[in-house]
């Protein structure tokens, strides 16, 4: 028998401000998986967007998980120092022929959308026109784009790359995968996002490309994060495939919503979590993972206790 993957988790906040409820939620669950599976639990600040960053809120959040008792088992990495490995995926990526350069303003994809009869809807997203899948066509370099839709014609060349685990199905051209929450998801990727950015004008590299190459080279086996990112799963199970990198396993953890029923979000001006008594703010990241409330003194424990009753058949089942 192969030896089993040794389990590595992580928590990736993007420091765009403190870490508020529904951040902390999906921290507790990162941390309660990779302790139940005997693993390692890193923390990844996800500062790759500059502009959207505040100035120390990466300390704070490392701040408020070590007053909540979530401490990372080895220093915590920062995005916006390992441009070198997202540069080197780039390049990788154009070699095989699935990244391309793109030329298009905002204005250019948007009359390309209105040439389609692509209207913009509330909460959904408009793919990428192919504008300039086939070349620049005399416009100057802006972006690199994931050629998705190529990729997933040329599936069965694919298919023949090798792959982590069987808790997956891909069939093309949907997406079919399992969440260890949500069950089995599906999603056509190309109606979603079509071929999305891997590098943006300004140069900065895409969430997506980062996340997919820093969770392969930090080994990650487990990918524990909100819901709310359910649905870039695709994107970089398909990065993943295109970089033959092993697919990691996959829980998206309830959202907390405010009052109005929107998502907790900074954007919304979510408060920071209030951690000068974290067990109060542990309970209530535990309530929204349905576990019940924990004892003063022994929190983390009771709390691993539960999420270790509550994932048996997952836990047995993911073991590697
Ligand atoms: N940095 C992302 C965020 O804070 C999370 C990325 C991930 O877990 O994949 O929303």
């Amino acid at each position: 028998m192969p030896p089993a993957t040794h389990y590595c988790g992580r928590f990736a906040p993007s420091p765009t401000g403190p870490l508020h409820a529904g951040s902390l939620v999906a921290a507790l669950a990162s941390w309660l998986d990779a302790r139940a599976h005997h693993g390692t639990w890193l923390v990844r600040i996800e500062d790759i967007d500059p502009p959207r960053c505040q100035p120390g809120a990466d300390h704070i959040i490392l701040q408020q998980l070590a007053q909540c008792g979530l401490i990372p088992d080895a220093p915590p990495v920062w995005q916006s120092q390992r441009h070198a490995h997202y540069a080197q995926a780039l390049q990788r990526l154009e070699q095989l022929g699935w990244a391309y350069p793109c030329g298009c303003t905002r204005k250019d994809i948007e009359a390309a959308w209105q040439n389609l009869g692509m209207v913009q809807q509330r909460h959904v997203e408009r793919p990428y026109p192919g504008v300039c899948r086939h070349g620049l066509n005399g416009k100057s370099l802006r972006s690199w784009r994931f050629a998705l839709e190529k990729f997933i014609e040329n599936w069965p060349l694919a298919l023949d790359r090798p792959r982590q685990g069987a808790h997956y199905l891909l069939n093309p051209p949907s997406l079919i995968w399992h969440d260890r929450r949500l069950g089995v998801q599906q999603q056509n990727p190309a109606q979603v996002a079509g071929d999305f950015v891997l590098q943006r004008a300004d140069g900065l590299y895409a969430y997506q490309l980062a996340v997919v190459v820093d969770d392969a080279l930090q080994g990650i086996t487990h990918i524990i994060r909100g819901e709310d990112l359910a649905d870039n799963t695709p994107r970089q199970m398909l990065l993943q495939q295109a970089l033959v990198l092993p697919h990691p396993h996959y829980l998206h953890t309830p959202l907390v919503r405010m009052p109005d029923g929107e998502k907790l979000s900074k954007q919304h001006g979510a408060p920071a979590v209030d951690v000068s008594t974290p067990l109060r703010a542990l309970n209530k990241a535990a309530q929204a993972l349905n576990l019940l409330p924990v004892s003063p003194d022994t929190a983390l424990t009771d709390a691993l206790a539960q999420w270790v009753n509550m994932w048996r058949a997952s836990y047995n089942t993911h073991r590697d």
